[in-house]
């Protein structure tokens, strides 16, 4: 049975979602014909943004969405992420696609022990795979048979959130306290926006990126560190790092241990 790997792409956004926020937000402040304001905000809109950042007035940055394309996750991630109520998701069904090919993420953790524990886990795999086509050769439709199979199984998604619950997205599963995987898919589609609208997400992330550290007594105490990684994600994603480049930087600098 095969291993998988997180792959992310970016797969749409809104048109110019600079535009689109910097208009939604003057509008709110101008007496001035929508056609009008336009114009008025060509040129301006990351000034515009920067101010509506600043002044906490976050609706606006509802106008603007992103699709993002996700595989090699595992089912322990979906159960994560789908508790983000503000995104729309679309998620490979395990009810009409058998899952006998069946790939499975292996934690980091699990790696780090080196090659007899891996090969220990992917015997886990196999038992647990064995027992679905046990089960599906027993005349199970395959909802019943998923039963056995476990959070490591891969699943696929496509979903989309606009750019405040992005923001909200990255100022918790950035942070250290998250789970490694939905953190560094976190990380990577971090990434992938900035890139896209450096305007928008330049200050997300981590509420010690910008700011204090949320988390009180759970502080990891690693805001340096963390500072210096967004940094860095910073540097690629000015660039012009393509969605492999970002990828490759999320899965070396994401870890259990960090
Ligand atoms: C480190 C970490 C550990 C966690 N551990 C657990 C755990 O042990 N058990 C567990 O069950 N979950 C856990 N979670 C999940 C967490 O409780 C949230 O369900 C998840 O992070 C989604 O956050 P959210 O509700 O703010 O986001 P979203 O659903 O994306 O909502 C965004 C924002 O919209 C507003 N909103 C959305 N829906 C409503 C509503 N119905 N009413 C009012 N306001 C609303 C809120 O302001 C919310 O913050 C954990 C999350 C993290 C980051």
């Amino acid at each position: 049975m095969p291993k998988t790997q997180l792959n992310v792409t970016l797969l749409s956004h809104t048109p110019d979602p600079v535009t689109a926020i910097a208009l939604a937000g003057r509008l709110c402040y101008s007496g001035s014909g929508i056609l009008s304001l336009r114009e008025d905000v060509r040129g301006r809109a990351p000034q515009f943004v920067e101010k509506l950042l600043s002044l906490g007035h976050l609706s606006p940055f509802e106008h603007a969405s992103f699709t993002f394309g996700v595989e090699g996750v595992s089912r322990a991630l979906l159960a994560q992420i789908t508790r983000h109520r503000i995104a729309s998701f679309s998620v490979q069904s395990q009810r009409y696609v058998k899952q006998e090919g069946g790939n499975y993420v292996v934690p980091p953790s699990v790696a780090a022990l080196g090659d007899a524990a891996v090969a220990r886990f992917q015997e886990q795999m196999d038992t647990a795979w064995g027992f679905y086509q046990e089960w599906l050769a027993a005349g199970l439709p395959a909802e019943d048979a998923r039963f056995v199979l476990p959070n490591a199984a891969e699943t696929r998604m496509v979903f989309t959130m606009n750019a405040r619950e992005l923001m909200h997205f990255f100022s918790l599963r950035c942070c250290n306290r998250a789970q490694w995987e939905i953190r560094r898919l976190a990380w990577c589609m971090l990434g992938l926006v900035r890139r896209e609208a450096p305007e928008l997400f330049a200050s997300a992330g981590p509420a010690c990126v910008a700011g204090a550290c949320s988390e009180g007594r759970m502080s990891c105490g690693k805001q340096a560190a963390v500072r210096a990684r967004s940094d860095a994600l910073a540097a690629c994603a000015k660039e012009g790092a393509d969605d492999a480049e970002l990828l490759a930087w999320a899965l070396a600098e994401i870890n259990n241990d960090n």
